[in-house]
């Protein structure tokens, strides 16, 4: 167990002028590395797309709320996507965990090799309206970072510094993950802003922060020193949602002609699997239980 694993501070500063958020979100990457059964680099790109999710999931008003994101780049990895909640709970996916690619380049993983440089990031925001907030923007490099950032920048009109980073042995093993997102909420005068620059852009890589045992708060007060106030802590982790009733639900969703699909091509078993793509639970169903979801 790590000292300072696996919770989000939320902070102002600068009298309220400045949000900043911090995680540290290790063990919730591990678990959905090996839910995922991902390469070293794809392991990197689940764990920032998670990561940052989180981080989005802690500016939701309610628990309840829900913050998906999706990244569709060119790359071999496929699609990258990641939900979290108002509670710190995150889920997320990789449409291929292990693309044949050079998992580091320079010593660095791959990120940009799985995700590609190229394509977009898609945010829905399920606030319990009747039609979820959708936004889409081009990917500006595929190092997720920066592409979150831009996301900030043009379609919530707020500028934000976004750090995002996964670290992982020479086992593929996860040793560290987390990361901030410091936005100006506005009326800030120059001379601040000009510090506070200074201040994010010296930040060291978030994992090497976390490697060095450094808390969430230890991260703020590199950026802020102690003139931040702590709103909360919250716990993250990995939670999928999934269940037998959401399975049926789906079946349901497909309409009766594709269940009686599904029953001819599995009638010599007797029975179809349904599986979680998220967290790989398996749901069963008979071919009685199927043909009464088509009544
Ligand atoms: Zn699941």
């Amino acid at each position: 167990m790590f000292l300072n694993d696996n919770y989000l501070v939320r902070a102002t500063a600068f009298d309220g002028r400045v949000r900043a958020l911090a995680v540290d979100s290790t063990s919730a990457v591990r678990e959905l590395a090996q839910l995922q059964g991902t390469g070293p680099a794809a392991t990197a790109a689940l764990g920032r797309v998670a990561t940052g999710t989180l981080l989005l999931g802690a500016t939701l008003k309610k628990e309840t709320h829900l913050v998906t994101v999706q990244v569709k780049g060119d790359g071999p990895g496929g699609t990258v996507l990641a939900s979290a909640n108002g509670r710190g709970e995150v889920r997320g996916l990789v449409g291929n965990p292990r693309p044949a690619i050079q998992e580091t380049i320079d010593g660095k993983l791959n990120v940009s090799g799985v995700v590609g440089t190229r394509g977009r990031i898609t945010v829905i925001k399920d606030l319990g309206l009747k039609e979820p907030y959708n936004s889409t923007v081009e990917l500006v490099s595929g190092e997720i970072g920066k592409d979150f950032a831009y996301y900030f920048a043009r379609s919530e009109q707020q500028p934000s510094a976004v750090g995002l980073g996964v670290f992982v042995d020479r086992f593929g093993e996860v040793v560290a993950a987390g990361g901030y997102i410091i936005q100006i909420l506005g009326g800030l005068d120059a001379d601040a802003v000009e510090t506070l620059e200074r201040e994010i852009a010296g930040l060291p890589h978030p994992t090497t922060m976390i490697r060095a045992g450094e808390s969430p708060e230890d991260v703020l007060e590199r950026v802020f020193g102690k003139t931040f106030n702590v709103l909360d802590r919250s716990p993250v982790r990995f939670h999928c949602p999934c269940s037998r009733d959401r399975a049926e639900r789906a079946l349901i969703l497909l309409g009766p002609g594709e269940i009686d699909a599904i029953i001819a091509t599995q009638s010599h078993q007797g029975h179809s699997d349904v599986t979680c793509e998220f967290c790989g639970t398996n749901y069963r169903f008979t071919l009685d239980q199927l043909t009464a979801l088509t009544n």
